[in-house]
């Protein structure tokens, strides 16, 4: 690892200032400062680069898109220098590929570490944005582009009584770097989202007691991990170009497609060899294994009552058994987890499911979590209730625009945003995997790719053309939340009223469907097509 220069410290004053060191901040600094030649600085809350895989350290983080797919495609060599180990990478060795990628692509000098950003204001008359970190620094630049992450404000909920806890407690997105020692523990594990179910296995194969308390039940998918071979990684390799151009063709960025069957176009008993064989591949496919799944609610119940039928097969305790499969959405609607033996995990002897929906926390207390029913003693709480999403990291800054005025107060009623990229009234301000793009309903370093793309070819014309400003115009933007809306209707998607793509975890938090459901192909094609209408639905200015 290159030691950090601070040979940028003195500097302030930039052509464009990027917020936050994750996948995209990455790429937007390389694009913008080895591409476009612009001088840029990025700024990082954390001290050190990889976003979500600098924070999420908790046991059994991983991903859920096949490690060759979650990975930058913009270089040939640096595609054809990393193996990954296995079919869905852990933690540890994202985070190393995104300190490869820092390293490989000199990136460090650019980036302060351990500053974060509080504000952000445009000045007109300069045309330029103000930035103000939490150390009182202000740096200007031309263009501000936020590269925050849709899941990178941790979302605690307001439980009365955590202060008076006297064990410890942790939010799985801000764990701590040392790990934490589970051994001879009684955990409280409260969150069965996708976080919940990947560390609720490696929990309880570490502490004496796990307590899972669920509000929501959930579906999962087996994973099915598996090392990778040289062998494997060779074929990969050599047809990496056609992985990325089938992950660029689907709805949802991944590397495989979408069948092209209905689910009533198959018998029973052709449906369920189907399911079994979908199954037993696991992964995030199983999804995939009709067109119709997340569109028809008679086809997706297939899909949920064969789900159902396997959490009552594995799990062995009747009771249990029926508060997992007790599933209160369609299949899908909610982000779908894929997990290591998650189900199984509660055939173990030292492992507690408690239905928080039937008698919800009443507080917690100095010694656990109490019920409305019942009292349960812990020493650690872990908290996988996952985060304000794509908004909360974007709305923690005090964002200005023209004349002053508040993202957040544009935002009141729910994000205002031209494709997820712009927000009219916020001239040179870009907002990579905002509100309104495909982000999180897509495998993310695909749509991350395409908006930096965009955007640094957005700023590459206004240079070449003499354009001072470019900003989303309100009708644009107007239209733009109609299309999301109506892609969002014409999906299941909506109708799990507890999830966080509606924004339905965060109390208060304005109740609209965040993602643009209508397929990342279909955005690129539409982000084109702007683009090359001479950036239609932007306002340029000289
Ligand atoms: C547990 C978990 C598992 C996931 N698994 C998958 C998966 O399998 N597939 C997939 O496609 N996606 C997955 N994701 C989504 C993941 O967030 C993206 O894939 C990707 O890492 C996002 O990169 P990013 O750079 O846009 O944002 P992030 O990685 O979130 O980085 C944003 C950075 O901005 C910084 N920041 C935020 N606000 C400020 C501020 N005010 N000042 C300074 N810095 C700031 C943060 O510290 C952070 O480092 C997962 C997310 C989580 C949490």
């Amino acid at each position: 690892m290159r030691p950090i220069r601070r040979d940028h410290a003195a500097k302030t004053s930039y052509d464009a200032i990027v917020i936050g060191a994750g996948f995209s901040g990455l790429y937007q600094l390389h694009s913008l400062r080895d591409r476009l030649g612009l001088s840029a600085v990025v700024l990082e809350a954390a001290d050190g680069v990889g976003g979500t895989w600098y924070w999420n350290r908790y046991p059994g983080a991983r991903c859920d898109s096949e490690s060759y797919t979650y990975s930058y495609s913009f270089s040939p060599e640096l595609e054809q220098e990393w193996e990954w180990s296995e079919r869905y990478p852990e933690q540890p060795e994202i985070l190393r590929y995104l300190n490869h990628v820092a390293d490989r692509f000199d990136l460090r000098r650019d980036i302060r570490f351990g500053t974060r950003v509080v504000s952000a204001a445009y000045d007109q008359a300069a045309n330029r944005w103000l930035v103000t970190t939490q150390d009182g620094a202000v740096l200007t630049a031309k263009f501000l582009i936020t590269a925050v992450g849709c899941l990178s404000s941790a979302n605690v909920p307001d439980i009365p009584g955590l202060a008076d806890f006297t064990g410890t407690w942790i939010h799985t997105g801000n764990w701590p770097h040392e790990g934490v020692d589970f051994a001879g523990k009684r955990v409280g594990l409260i969150g069965t989202g996708s976080t919940g179910i990947q560390a609720a296995p490696v929990i309880a194969a570490a502490a004496a007691q796990l307590t899972v308390f669920q509000r929501t039940a959930n579906y999962s998918v087996p994973a099915r991990n598996a090392p990778m071979s040289r062998e494997e990684w060779r074929g990969i390799k050599a047809n990496y170009a056609e992985h990325r151009r089938t992950m660029r063709s689907t709805p949802n960025g991944h590397g495989f497609t979408i069948a092209d069957r209905s689910v009533f176009d198959v018998t029973p008993g052709e449906r369920a060899a189907i399911y079994e064989a979908a199954w037993e591949k696991g992964g995030l496919q199983f999804r995939a294994a009709f067109r119709d799944l997340l569109v028809d609610k008679a086809a997706n119940d297939t899909a949920a009552e064969f789900i159902k039928a396997k959490i009552r097969e594995i799990v062995k305790d009747p009771a249990t058994a029926a508060m997992l499969a007790d599933i209160d959405h369609p299949y899908a609607a909610k982000r779908p987890p894929i997990d290591t033996d998650y189900f199984e995990t509660f055939n173990r002897g030292n492992v507690t499911l408690v239905d928080v929906r039937a008698a919800p926390i009443a507080r917690i207390t100095a010694a656990g979590v109490r019920t409305e029913d019942a009292e349960y003693p812990l020493d650690i709480i872990v908290f996988a209730t996952g985060f304000d999403a794509m908004t909360g990291p974007l709305l923690a800054m005090d964002i200005r625009g023209r004349d002053g005025a508040s993202l957040r107060e544009a935002w009141r009623g729910g994000p205002w945003s031209y494709l997820g990229l712009g927000v009219p009234g916020f001239p040179n301000l870009f907002t990579i995997t905002g509100p309104g793009s495909p982000s999180v309903l897509c495998n993310m370093p695909v749509a991350i790719e395409q908006h930096v793309d965009w955007i640094s070819a957005c700023i590459a014309h206004m240079r070449a053309t003499g354009l001072e400003t470019v900003e989303a115009t309100p009708e644009a933007a107007d239209r733009w939340g109609e299309q999301v809306n109506a892609a969002a209707a014409a999906t299941l998607l909506p109708q799990a009223s507890s999830s966080w793509y509606l924004g339905a975890n965060v109390p208060g938090k304005p109740r609209v469907f965040m993602p643009y459901a209508g397929g990342m192909a279909r955005y690129r094609t539409i982000c084109e097509e702007v683009a090359a209408e001479g950036y239609r639905g932007m306002a340029l200015g000289r």
